[in-house]
């Protein structure tokens, strides 16, 4: 089966139900939100009198997973695009190269790394569940199922309702097909809705160019896996610093107070072992 989301805007109420259930389950700030940022990996926005929920597209060939130099995000064989933040450098290369512009930068972290939906992979999926997202909406209006079938299904609403979708799936051609498909009422570009993606798969066009500076990528790529291990490694050994640096003075505090505490009575009650003082 390969994994999919159907987002059909006009069933949408604006609930929001779908983005605090996000929240929810991976443990982000709570509060309504209008884009998304590294706190928020899918909002429900409003234009043109329509509800519009926006989230990753789990490309089937996604751009972000071939620019990123350290394998932090990768597509899974059941469709999800999933991210690895153990693995992240925040180089902001998968910033740059998605066509929907969906990864988002901790900006306001010391050591940042970028963030997205992840179609709730190890929360979820792996253990047969659908997405905390599409199992919380009221209507219906955000869907989790086979790929395969609910293209079906999408083609099935826009022939038998004609006057209520406009004849486009969002999603089964852009950036070479996604797993998030969008069904609408209104034409897709006055939504927001990037009219410019290419019906080809990035990853090609991305490749194309960069094949033709190959030393250039394998050295960069080589290069960031360096800079990874040195700053991995300076954050240990000062942990490891401080640790030791905290037994020491610990230590010695306890070796310099002793003495002191053995020849003066304590300057407050001291409860009996057990008990209270009072
Ligand atoms: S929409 Fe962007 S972040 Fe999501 S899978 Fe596609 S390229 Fe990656
Ligand atoms: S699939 Fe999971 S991670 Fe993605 S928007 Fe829904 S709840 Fe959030
Ligand atoms: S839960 Fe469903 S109806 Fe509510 S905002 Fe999300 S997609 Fe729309």
């Amino acid at each position: 089966m390969q994994a999919a989301i159907l987002n059909d805007l006009t069933k949408c109420i604006g609930c929001g139900a779908c983005a605090a259930a996000c929240k929810q389950i991976n443990n982000l700030p709570k509060g309504k939100a209008r884009k998304l940022d590294a706190d928020t990996w899918t909002f429900v926005d409003y234009r043109e009198n329509t509800f519009i929920r926006r989230m990753c597209m789990h490309c089937l060939e996604p751009t972000c997973a071939s620019v990123c130099p350290v394998g932090a995000l990768r597509k899974t064989d059941i469709g999800a695009v999933t991210y690895d933040a153990s693995r992240c450098i925040g180089c902001r290369y998968c910033v740059m190269a998605c066509p929907f512009d969906i990864p988002k930068y901790q900006w306001s972290k010391t050591l940042p790394i970028t963030q997205k939906c992840v179609m709730c992979f190890e929360k979820r999926l792996k253990k047969g569940e659908q997405p905390a997202c599409t199992s919380v909406c009221p209507t219906g209006a955000t869907l989790f199922g086979d790929r395969d079938a609910l293209i079906g299904e999408a083609r099935r609403r826009i022939r038998e309702n004609p006057d209520r979708y406009v004849p486009h799936i969002y999603g089964l051609h852009e950036a070479g097909g996604t797993s998030v498909l969008y069904l609408s009422g209104v034409p897709f570009e006055k939504l927001g809705f990037k009219a410019q993606v290419r019906d080809e798969a990035y990853p090609e066009l991305t490749w194309a160019a960069l094949s033709k500076v190959p030393h250039i990528l394998s050295f960069g790529a080589a290069f960031l896996f360096g800079v990874s291990w040195v700053i991995n490694r300076r954050m240990q050994l000062a942990a490891a610093g401080n640790n030791r640096e905290e037994q020491e003075t610990a230590g010695s505090e306890e070796e310099s107070n002793r003495p002191v505490v053995s020849r003066r009575s304590p300057p407050f009650p001291v409860a009996p072992e057990g008990g209270e003082s009072q």
